[in-house]
């Protein structure tokens, strides 16, 4: 049965990036609520079911609206947007509109995406991939079901649709060797799109996690990783110049 999309909990709207849907001037809506609670977190205030400061679906759509023909893409981010009862009605609007739809998920509600999927609502899905399944708890603190996360990278494999799967890095939560070992899982699952991206220091959710002055990862992982993907990303900051010399 069609829901309305009004009930879609929105805890921010970014007006306008070029980052978060490759090649597409989009808008990013940021829903609230997660099923995750990532050591590494900075959305920390879009991780409770509700805030007192969120957006009603009527002003996002009232926005697209008003930047048709300007604005290529929304991008649905959180949060978890996969956890929403409503999201596929939002997106069937936002499609109706005219705009392309990204979608960033954690990667463990392979159903929504699936259904996504066959009504061609996604045009590009980043997946994040935090950890080893046996270390995920320690990292997400919160027990999951690595089989959803496996369908999840068959489905987009199998339908086509652009795609990337990203890890942030902290040394203290992830080894070298451990992200060489979902390298292993990615390539196994015929995944050619990998993004690292360095920690960021700032409103961390385990405020005991420190600052990454150093390197992330070992030169020798990083071309190893460049060498096995397709389309491998290194996001680092300027304490990574050397490494990314290294590798270049
Ligand atoms: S980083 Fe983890 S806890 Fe934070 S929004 Fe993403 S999945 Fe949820």
């Amino acid at each position: 049965m069609k829901k309305c999309p009004e009930q879609l909990l929105v805890g921010g709207l970014q007006p306008l990036t070029m980052i978060d849907f490759p090649g597409r001037l989009s808008s990013v809506v940021f829903t609230q609520g997660c099923n995750l609670r990532c050591r590494f977190c900075y959305n920390r205030g879009l991780l409770p079911d509700t805030a007192h400061d969120m957006l009603s679906w009527k002003s996002i759509t009232d926005f697209l609206k008003d930047r048709q023909g300007f604005i290529e893409a929304v991008v649905f981010s959180g949060g978890e947007p996969c956890g929403q009862s409503v999201l596929l009605d939002a997106m069937r609007e936002v499609r109706e509109l005219g705009f392309e739809i990204a979608l960033h998920t954690n990667g463990f509600f392979p159903a929504v995406v699936e259904q996504a999927l066959s009504e061609r609502l996604l045009q590009f899905v980043a997946v994040d991939f935090k950890a080893p399944f046996e270390r995920y708890e320690a990292v997400t603190r919160q027990s999951i079901v690595a089989a959803d996360f496996g369908r999840l990278a068959d489905l987009l494999v199998a339908a086509g649709v652009k795609h990337e799967y990203r890890t942030t890095v902290h040394p203290g939560l992830l080894s070298d060797s451990d992200i060489m070992n979902m390298a292993d899982w990615l390539c196994e699952k015929k995944i050619g799109s990998y993004a690292i991206q360095k920690f960021k220091h700032g409103e961390a959710l385990d405020a005991t996690l420190q600052p990454v002055t150093a390197a992330c990862l070992q030169p020798a992982t990083l071309f190893k990783l460049r060498s096995r993907f397709t389309d491998f990303t290194l996001r680092a900051d300027a304490s990574d110049d050397a490494i990314l010399q290294k590798v270049a």
